[in-house]
Order: C-alpha cells, then structure tokens, then sequence
C-alpha cells in the first residue's frame, strides 16, 4: 500500500463528471488533455471509473437529476481523494443560480477541496486547480498513512508482536508444567 501512495502524486487519475453544466468548462477540461496543455505528459489519466480515480474534477451547478449521481461517483471514489469544483456555477450556481432546476453548487451534497472560478474556467487555471489538488492529495495520503505507520511499529518492535509472543511462551509454559 505504502509503495502505492508514493507514487499517487506522480500520476493521479481523474474522475470528470457533467453536473448540469452548459458544456463550456467540459470543452475547457478537455482542453487541457489537448496537445496544446498536454496533461498527460505529467501522468494525469482522465479515467471512466470512479474505483480507480483520486481526482474528482466537477463541473455544473448540479440539476435535480445529477445529484443522485454525484454523490453515488464520489462514494465510490477511494480513500484519499480531492474533490474539485471546476467554473463558477460549480463553485456557487453561477449563471443557473436560483433556478428552479439547480442546486447552486456541488458543496451543497460533498466536500469541495478546490474551487476554479471563470465562466469559463480556464485551462491555465484547470491545471494550476489539478496542481494544488496534487499538493492535497499528499497530505491527505500522509495523514491516512499515520495509523498504519503507528500499527506497524507496535507490531514490530515492543507492541502488539512481542506481547502475543510472550502470551505464547506463557502458553508453552504452562502446557509443560
Ligand atoms: S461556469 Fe459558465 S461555462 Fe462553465 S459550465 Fe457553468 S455556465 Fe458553463
């Protein structure tokens, strides 16, 4: 696992999701996998599946129908992941906001960790977004290693080993008295 979380940062994969967005920051995100930006010469993969994803990018204000959608892709993203709000009807309702048929906003339903504003958002400010969403998933991957790092060290050096150990000596022991 740990050989794993090292290498996340390099080469994160990207979950993109339409929440009710009029397609303008879509095309902008697409863009950016463009040869022009050119995301994936730094190992960023625009995948289909939310299992394998650590980058959820969003865009849209969120429409009655889609927010079933949302939070059921963001479920079944794994630990640790980034949630980034791509355009400004993603971040607030923008232009839809107030609408009948919107939500005004995805923070409404998960938690935001980026917001990219402009309507619409542009590739440069996509790309720094997915930069600092890297510098996020780091720490988050870190903060999640800590338990594990803790365990391992119990289990190794006075803790929870060297005690089950001792429990069976006790067992020997007494099988022999
Ligand atoms: S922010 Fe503007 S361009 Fe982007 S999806 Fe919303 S309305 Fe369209």
């Amino acid at each position: 696992m740990f050989s794993l979380n090292k290498y996340r940062k390099k080469s994160p994969w990207i979950l993109h999701y339409n929440a009710g967005s009029c397609n303008g920051c879509d095309i902008e995100i697409l863009a950016c996998l463009s040869p022009k930006y050119d995301l994936e010469r730094f190992g960023v993969i625009n995948t289909g599946n939310p299992k394998q994803s650590d980058i959820f990018l969003v865009t849209g204000p969120v429409t009655f129908r889609s927010r079933e959608r949302l939070i059921e892709l963001y479920t079944q993203m794994p630990e640790p992941k980034v949630v980034v709000a791509v355009g400004s009807c993603t971040c607030t309702g923008g232009v839809f906001r107030d609408m009948y048929n919107v939500e005004d906003g995805i923070d409404i339903y998960i938690p935001v960790d980026v917001y990219i504003p402009g309507c619409a958002a542009s590739p440069e400010l996509i790309i720094d977004g997915v930069v600092q969403a890297l510098d996020i998933l780091e720490k988050k991957t870190k903060e999640m290693e800590i338990p594990f790092k803790l365990f391992k060290e119990a289990t190794t050096k006075k803790g929870i080993t060297s005690r089950r150990e001792s429990a069976l000596k006790i067992g020997e022991n007494d099988e022999k008295n």
